[in-house]
Order: C-alpha cells, then structure tokens, then sequence
C-alpha cells in the first residue's frame, strides 16, 4: 500500500497553462506521489508550465513540438538518459487551423487537413512507439479525445475526424503493446474552457449546451479529468485497455433532450 503513484515516473505532453487537461491530470498524478517529466511546446509556452512543473514537485521540463522529430528523440533520449524506465506517458495535444474549427467540414483544405492529422493524431502514435521502448516493467498511456470522433459536434469539423482516427489507433497500439504489459486509453471529456477548446466555433453554446443536457447537469473541471487520468495511469485499472473513457456527466448516452430541458 502506501500512495498510488509512489515508483512511478511518467511523461506529461501537453500542458499549456494551468487551464490545460494534461495539468489537471499531472497534479492528481503528483498528489498521489508520482514523480513527473513535462514536455512544452516552445518558449512562451515553457515560461508558463516551468512554474507549474516546479509545483509538482518536477525536475525534467523538455521542450517538444510533435512536428519535429529530432525534439521528440531528443525529449526520449533525455528520459533514458535521467530516468532508463517509464512507467507512464498523457498526451493532450491536438492541433487546427482555427479558420477551418468552424463553418462547413466540406470546405477543410488538404493542408490543413494533414496537419491535423499529423498534430492531433499520428503524434500519439509516433510517442507510443518510443514510450514503449523506455516500459520495461509494463506502463499505461492516456490520450485525450471528444465525443465529436463518433457524432457531429457544430465546428469541430476535420478534429472529430482526428479524434476518431485517434480512438482507432488507440485500440491497434493496445494490441501491439499489450503484450509487453502495456495499457493504451483514451478519455473522452466533455467540452472544457482550455485554450484549445476555446478554439473551436461558439465554443459557449457547446459548453452550455453539455451542462444543461448532460445526465450531471454540473461543469467539467480539470479534478474530474484527473480523477480519471489517476484510474487508467495506476493499477485501479489494471486489465483496462483500449478504452474510450468518457469523462462528459453522461452527455454521450444521451438521444433526446427531455421536453422539459428545452422549455427551461
Ligand atoms: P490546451 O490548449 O491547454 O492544450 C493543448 C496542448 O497541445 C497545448 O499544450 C499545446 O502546446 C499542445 N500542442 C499543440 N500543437 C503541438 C505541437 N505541434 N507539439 C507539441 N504540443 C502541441 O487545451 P486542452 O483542452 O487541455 O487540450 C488537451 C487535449 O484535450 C487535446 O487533445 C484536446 O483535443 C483534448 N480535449 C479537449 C476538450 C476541451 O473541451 N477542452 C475536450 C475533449 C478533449
């Protein structure tokens, strides 16, 4: 017994600021005794997660752009180099021209159709296939998805079709590292006032419209991610693989609103 997390070292990509998903996971992680490495997505960003990382108690802050993969061998390298084990890796990235996270998914340009693809998908696959190598005793991996991968979400448009090949590839990487004792989910959360989610077109009807529909009429806060991010990183979850977790008060089991919701 003892905390949850104590031995285990793990990799958080994606926080951005204290707003960030991959924040909210990372300080659950570190208040049930896991020691943390962050990655940061160039300089400005980096000021920001430095102090947050300090907070939780880390000493390894690497910059990384998933486009780069020189910065991506070089964030591993260091991790071998400091830790030679990984227990467990969060990826919350995701990427999209803000011009086309609105109006019509017809109209999504070749250019930035890859992009998105590359940033917002290929990414966790490309960091799966090094996280692996560094998870010699088993581990866990996160990624972060929306419910716009399986149902049309207004202006999500070429992102839900990221998401959706990102729950994909979710399940083909659980199979290909199950067998070295590694665990691959994702979580599925409800709309969230992050950067990114701002992102996305009428962004505060989508918020309001998933509070006032949603099983659980209440926000989602980063705690509740995190609640979440601490079961599949941990043992709680052990034999839980190749899940879509849903973390969005029940939103998705939903097909019609009550009559009364829509007159309230
Ligand atoms: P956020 O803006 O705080 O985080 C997004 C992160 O992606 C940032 O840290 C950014 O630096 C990083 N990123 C983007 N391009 C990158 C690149 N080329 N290289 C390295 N990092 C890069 O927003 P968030 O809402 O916390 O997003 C985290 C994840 O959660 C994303 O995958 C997002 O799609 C997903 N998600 C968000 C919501 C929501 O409503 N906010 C809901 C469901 C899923």
């Amino acid at each position: 017994t003892g905390p949850l997390m104590k031995g285990r070292r793990g990799l958080i990509m994606g926080v951005a600021n204290d707003h960030s998903i991959a924040w909210g996971i990372a300080r659950a992680l570190a208040a049930h005794g896991a020691e943390l490495a962050f990655t940061y997505q160039g300089e400005s960003f980096g000021r920001r997660v430095k102090p947050l990382a300090a907070s939780a108690g880390s000493k390894l802050l690497l910059p990384c752009d998933v486009t780069d993969p020189a910065s991506l061998d070089a964030a591993f390298e260091t991790l071998e180099k400091e830790w030679g084990v990984l227990d467990f890796v969060v990826h919350a990235i995701a990427h999209s021209d803000k011009n086309e996270l609105k109006g019509r998914y017809v109209d999504t340009t070749r250019e930035n159709f890859l992009r998105t693809m590359d940033i917002s998908c290929f990414s966790f696959t490309d960091v799966a296939r090094r996280a692996a190598k560094l998870m010699t005793r088993g581990g866990s991996m996160v990624t972060l998805t929306y419910g716009g991968s399986t149902r049309v979400m207004p202006n999500y448009n070429v992102m839900g079709v990221a998401k959706a090949a990102l729950e994909a590839s979710v399940r083909y990487l659980a199979v290909d590292l199950g067998r070295h004792g590694i665990r691959v989910n994702a979580i599925s959360a409800g709309p969230m006032r992050t950067l990114a989610g701002s992102a996305v077109g009428d962004a505060r009807f989508v918020f309001k419209w998933n509070k006032t529909h949603a099983p659980i009429k209440e926000s989602i806060e980063l705690d509740h991610v995190g609640g979440a991010g601490l079961y599949l990183l941990s043992d709680l979850s052990a034999r839980v693989s190749g899940e879509v977790h849903h973390v969005d008060g029940g939103y998705n089991i939903i097909g019609l609103p009550r009559a009364e919701e829509l007159k309230a």
